[in-house]
């Protein structure tokens, strides 16, 4: 195709028609910035997010220990989260999000005591690694020849579990709107593909805050297995929106405050 991939460069400086790219100078037509969270591009562009970001912290392990499910296990605690999620015959990853920049995977388990009995006596396969985790959004993502991609467009808590899927969505219309030489194209795709999660990632948020609310969806969710599934294929896209009735919205409402 034509490509050519500059592995391991670093872009160190950006004007209106060429990128640096370890001291040497490229021009260029189209420029995606697809250069993460803190992304320089976009900053450069002055697309800069909205203010208010939400920002939490994400830890994650392996252990060396048969996973007893093949399926992603959430436990919801006070200010935070544990997933495991079998990455193996023998091992799972166990990730930690939480608001408290002092709390580690080792501190948290104790509030998780099922998954603390679980994973008593396993090795640990890797040592433990953090990262931001944020809720944000940019006012816009083109500008002239410039576009964002991924998470330097915005990014949702990691709690979502959509950062990878929504950046891949993104890519499919951003490479349609370059063929059609056409961005607008490609800024309206991009509002509609965030709309939900958006809406979504501010519900589990409040969730994450609110015990109130959480113990009432939980319990909502394990009376009803129906509405779980429902809303879980709208998360992950494979109930489209439009389905949604306004009448079940506000049944979903009452049956939370009623739960
Ligand atoms: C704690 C945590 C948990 C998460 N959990 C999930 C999950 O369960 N499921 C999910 O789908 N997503 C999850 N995410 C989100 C997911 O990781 C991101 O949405 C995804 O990595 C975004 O990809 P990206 O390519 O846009 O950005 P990034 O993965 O950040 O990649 C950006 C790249 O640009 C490079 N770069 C930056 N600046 C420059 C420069 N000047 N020159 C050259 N290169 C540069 C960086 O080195 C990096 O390689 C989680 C995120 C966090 C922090």
């Amino acid at each position: 195709m034509g490509v050519e991939f500059l592995w391991g460069g670093r872009v160190t400086g950006l004007d209106s028609s060429g990128v640096r790219i370890d001291g040497m100078r490229h021009l260029f037509r189209w420029l995606v910035g697809a250069d993460g969270r803190d992304s320089a591009v976009r900053k450069w562009a002055r697309l800069n997010t909205r203010g208010g970001r939400h920002r939490r912290f994400g830890f994650r392990r392996h252990y060396l220990i048969t996973p007893w499910t093949d399926m992603v296990e959430v436990y919801w605690g006070e200010r935070c989260q544990m997933f495991v999620t079998p990455t193996g015959s023998e091992e799972v990853s166990v990730s930690l999000l939480t608001s408290d920049p002092q709390m580690r995977i080792d501190r948290a388990l104790p509030h998780f005591p099922s998954l603390a009995r679980r994973l008593h006596g396993a090795a640990t396969l890797t040592t433990e690694l953090g990262a931001v985790t944020a809720f944000e959004r940019a006012r816009a993502v083109v500008r002239g020849k410039i576009a964002l991609v991924g998470d330097a467009s915005g990014s949702v808590d990691g709690i979502a579990g959509l950062g990878l899927s929504l950046a891949f969505q993104q890519a499919i219309f951003l490479g349609e709107a370059l063929a059609r030489k056409d961005l607008e194209y490609y800024q309206a795709a991009h509002r509609r593909i965030c709309k939900i999660p958006t809406r979504l990632n501010r519900v589990l948020l409040l969730m994450s805050e609110s015990a109130w609310m959480r113990r009432k969806v939980l319990r909502l969710f394990a009376k009803s297995p129906g509405m779980f599934g429902a809303l879980i294929s709208l998360h992950t896209g494979q109930r489209a929106p439009e389905e949604l009735k306004a009448g079940e919205v506000i049944d979903l409402g009452w049956r939370v405050l009623w739960a």
